[in-house]
């Protein structure tokens, strides 16, 4: 037999490795910008087209390269930072493997135009798929320009698997951020398809966190500084009132260089404990300067996690320093959460305070059993849908919330045919055998063969109103109740892109608002079926951060975030005491819906516990 093990050639082998360091536009962009601030750049320029998918360019006017350092700069492991193993453990460049421009070059067409100081030519190189196509002298500014187009052209298969132009433009510019922000000495801009989305002059770190996250900041922040042998903590917290539902804003780098760590942030998060609401984030900054030796930023390929030599020492001083700063300077809190805009008006499901239980029976009435129920298992009649109490007839009128009739009345549009639940008496042991109690303002519980039946009220209820939303974004049913004054809302370049993710689907669900340029956009409607004192500006924000709802569909769509934003805005609301024939018709709604047993987060509406259960209870 022959011999088979052969060297993988070049090419094959930086395609390899460019599946590690090069996964989407957005590591491009970070690989190119780290490379301009290792070069020393005091400028900065990134520009974009199709998000990154098309073109990737960033140009500098850092120290550039002499002809052969530009040729060289494409070979795997060639790095100009570390030239021998011990350097490992003092590595203060972002980049040191030597592998990212061999790796880009491997999936896409590269043009680099670089000058070295104290050259007259430049030169120009041009590498597609790792073949140099070719190398020219040219005429070009002290510095380097790398163009990266056509990202995976060779690898359909990785080009199949880019997010939309909004997903990976966020990724892009996600990755500018971090670079932007730990570097306020130097001057960055960002232009995306023509359009200038960030120009941050050179300045010092808190204008430079304004500059990014947006004017609001300058009053938000609190400076940190502490310092040990050890380790120096600064940088800014955001105040604890200016929090918000969705992560995006915590930052968080270790010896200039970015880095993510849950660790870190539960000692952050400590430091805030009851300054926070439930599920809310503050926004923060934190530089942490320590001796390389002590960190180990190598353990993982894209270079975002770090080990301390001494973390349960770097968690408590974290904290501390924290805790200090939001005691010295917010001498105040403001707790008042409701008043916010920064905070949603959706509480957590653990939050609402409890009403005192009363509780009514019905012992004859079983709505699963359709000669008891009547006619309440049909689909709702048209005079019915068109009387606008129905819904109060159905769910029952909640006391003090009047005006979320017309929310209910709008949502409770047919939904096509309500189905009876599929059960039989005495056939199924989850069937009903007896009435509905509700217990406090919460749950449900009903008598089944097995035991007793929960049912969780507020999910029951955001079941049901996610799935009348999606119904009525299927068949564009929604109506929109334009303001009588149109609200002008500004967005930092991060929100807009959110922003024009999901305003198609926005407008889809009854939401009216335009692009005004400059930042700003223009909320002239919102859905009819939103209470008519609700605040537009908040919602359309709580929205644009929601961006995790936490649909539990692997192919969850932008419809499916609305629908289910607004499905909680009404449930919220509906931790009431209800009328029996109000929780009968839940009820049967609920079991109407495609999923009664669980709400669109995945968690669980119905718990029966079985007579065994209860036995132990007692
Ligand atoms: P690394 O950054 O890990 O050294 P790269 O593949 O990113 O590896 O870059 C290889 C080398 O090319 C760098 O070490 C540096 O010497 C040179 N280089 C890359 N980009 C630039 C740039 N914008 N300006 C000057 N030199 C650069
Ligand atoms: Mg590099």
């Amino acid at each position: 037999m022959s011999d088979i093990i052969k060297l993988l050639p070049d090419s094959v082998a930086n395609q390899i490795a460019a599946g590690e360091v090069v996964q989407r536009p957005a590591s491009v962009v970070k690989e190119l910008l780290e490379n301009a601030v290792d070069a020393g750049a005091t400028e900065i320029q990134l520009i974009l087209k199709d998000a990154g998918s098309t073109l990737i360019q960033v140009i500098d006017n850092g120290g550039g390269m002499t002809e052969s350092d530009a040729r060289m700069s494409f070979e795997r492991h060639a790095t100009s930072k570390i030239t021998k193993a011990d350097d490992l453990y003092s590595i203060r460049t972002l980049g040191f493997r030597g592998e990212a421009l061999a790796s880009i070059a491997a999936v896409a067409q590269v043009e680099m135009r670089t000058r070295a100081k104290d050259f007259e030519l430049g030169t120009e190189l041009i590498v597609e798929a790792s073949r140099v196509k070719s190398q020219s002298p040219c005429s070009a500014p002290v510095g380097t320009s790398v163009a990266v187009k056509n990202l995976f052209f060779n690898v359909p298969a990785r080009r199949k698997f880019l997010k939309t132009y909004h997903t990976e433009l966020r990724h892009a510019m996600d990755e500018f951020i971090r670079v932007a922000l730990v570097n306020n000495n130097i001057t960055f801009s960002f232009i995306s398809d023509g359009k200038t989305l960030y120009h941050l002059h050179k300045s010092n770190l808190k204008q430079r966190i304004v500059g990014v996250l947006g004017k609001e900041y300058n009053e938000r922040l609190l400076p940190i500084d502490a310092k040990t042998e050890y380790v120096s903590i600064s940088g800014f917290v955001g105040k604890p009132e200016f929090s918000k539902k969705s992560k995006g804003e915590q930052f968080f780098f270790v010896n200039n260089r970015f880095i993510r760590s849950p660790f870190l942030h539960h000692s952050v998060e400590k430091a805030y404990k009851e300054l926070l609401p439930e599920n809310s984030y503050p926004a923060y900054c934190i530089f942490f300067e320590i001796a390389p030796e002590d960190i180990d930023i190598n353990i993982h390929p894209t270079k975002t996690e770090i080990k301390f030599t001494n973390e349960q020492m770097v968690y408590a001083f974290l904290s501390a320093t924290v805790k200090r700063s939001l005691g010295q300077f917010s001498i105040t809190p403001s707790l008042d959460f409701d008043d916010n805009p920064g905070i949603s008006i959706i509480p957590g499901r653990h939050q609402t305070p409890t009403a005192p239980p009363t509780i009514r029976v019905n012992p004859d009435y079983n709505p699963f059993d359709v000669r008891t129920t009547g006619g309440l298992k049909r689909e709702p009649a048209k005079e019915e849908l068109d009387d606008p109490d129905y819904m109060d007839k159905l769910f029952g009128k909640p006391e003090e919330a009047s005006a979320l009739t017309k929310l209910e009345t709008e949502a409770y549009a047919p939904i096509g045919q309500v189905i009876a639940p599929n059960w039989e008496e005495d056939s199924h042991d989850d069937a009903p055998q007896s009435g509905f109690l509700q217990i406090g303002v919460q749950y449900i519980v009903t008598n089944v063969k097995s035991g007793m039946m929960l049912i969780h009220q507020q999910r029951a209820f955001e079941r049901i109103f996610f799935e009348r939303y999606l119904k009525k974004n299927e068949t564009k049913d929604c109506s929109c109740q334009r303001l009588m004054f149109p609200k002008t809302i500004e967005l930092n370049p991060a929100e807009i892109v959110k922003m024009n993710e999901i305003l198609p689907e926005m407008k889809l669900s009854g939401f009216d608002v335009a692009d005004f340029g400059q930042h700003t956009f223009i909320i002239h409607g919102i859905p009819a079926s939103l209470p008519p004192d609700s605040d537009p500006e908040k919602i359309v924000r709580d929205l644009i951060e929601t961006e995790d709802i936490g649909i539990k569909n692997a192919e969850h769509n932008g419809c499916q975030r609305v629908a289910l934003f607004l499905a909680r805005l009404v449930a919220a609301k509906k931790r009431t005491k209800m009328t029996e024939e109000a929780i009968n018709n839940l009820v049967n709604e609920l079991f109407a819906t495609s999923m009664p047993t669980t709400a669109p987060d995945g968690s669980a509406i119905i718990k029966i516990l079985p007579i065994e259960e209860l036995d132990k209870l007692l």
